[in-house]
């Protein structure tokens, strides 16, 4: 798998991995067929990432939605382990979307981190809600969020941080193998088929399924894939229909038809339920336990 012809040049602009060293984990695809790469642990150096970041003065947001139980339920440890892992070093400011600010936990944060409570509505079906953020993103990014950061991670909060996730998950554009789903071929990929969608791929469709739980890129970039899949969500409803996986189906009709600029490893964001995997160094996110009955009754 080797070498990734396009990992050093100015395609990848903004890289922040340091030299890469696909070589460095032979036994996975350490890049994709266009050229980029899929960053594993040991293929990229963090203290050049992390320095080549402090140079450029970045500020780097993290957006996270907090809607109805998943605000009592996650939001703080999702947030108290970011201070200890997520761009250690660097300017972040977090944007937290909510219906209710007043409840969002007071977490003390580090010097040059910032917390920002963005008002949303609470929408009646779980479903709703994840797919109501691709909205609410694009409407930040033309606002406050985009003068603030360089760059942006939107993340899911059923999560928490477990290892460094630093600036070498920055480019143009990101985008999250699915930790379930990155070993599976393609044709048995869960993007959505049904032609009449906006989110639709057709037969033999489809680079890799990528993860709503993460993803980012640039304040340009992003602006343009929330407002793809905001415009694909809008006009399923129209019509009737819903995506197979809701916004995550839309997610990955973007990234098919603008290819990410980098790719993280399912390392990124592992599912501790997966047990354990040799090419599963060292996770950096770990999701929580499924509790839908608790969380969507
Ligand atoms: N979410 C929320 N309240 C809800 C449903 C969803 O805040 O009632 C947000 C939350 O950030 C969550 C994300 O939307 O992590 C996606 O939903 P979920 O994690 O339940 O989807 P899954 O990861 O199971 O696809
Ligand atoms: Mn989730």
């Amino acid at each position: 798998m080797g070498v990734c012809p396009l990992a050093r040049t100015p395609l990848l602009r903004d890289n922040f991995s340091g030299p890469l060293d696909p070589g460095a984990r032979p036994e996975v695809l350490t890049c994709t067929s266009w050229g980029l790469p899929i960053i594993w642990d040991g293929t990229f150096d963090p203290d050049v990432a992390q320095q080549e970041a402090v140079q450029r003065n970045l500020t780097v947001g993290l957006t996270v939605f907090a809607v109805g139980r998943y605000l009592e339920k996650y939001l703080e440890r999702f947030l108290e382990t970011a201070e200890q892992h997520f761009m250690v070093g660097q300017r972040v400011v977090y944007y937290v979307f909510t219906e209710r600010p007043a409840a969002v936990p007071r977490v003390p944060l580090g010097p040059g981190r910032r917390l920002r409570v963005e008002r949303v509505a609470r929408e009646r079906r779980w479903q709703d809600v994840s797919m109501a953020r691709m909205r609410a993103l694009q409407a930040a990014l033309g606002g406050r969020l985009g003068r603030e950061a360089r760059f942006v991670l939107c993340m899911d909060v059923d999560q928490h941080f477990s290892g460094a996730f630093g600036p070498e998950a920055l480019a143009e554009s990101v985008a999250q193998l699915h930790a379930w789903h990155y070993r599976w071929p393609r044709r048995l990929q869960p993007f959505e088929r049904d032609a009449r969608s906006a989110a639709a791929l057709g037969p033999g469709e489809g680079d890799f399924y990528y993860h709503a739980a993460v993803f980012g890129g640039s304040v340009a970039a992003l602006r343009r894939l929330t407002a793809h899949c905001a415009r694909g969500l809008r006009r399923d409803r129209a019509r009737g229909l819903e995506a197979r996986w809701h916004d995550e189906s839309h997610l990955n009709k973007f990234f098919w038809l603008h290819k990410p600029a980098k790719l993280l490893s399912p390392e990124f964001c592992w599912s501790p339920e997966i047990g354990r995997r040799a090419e599963i160094r060292r996770p950096r996110l770990l999701w929580a336990p499924k509790e839908y009955a608790l969380l969507r009754s």
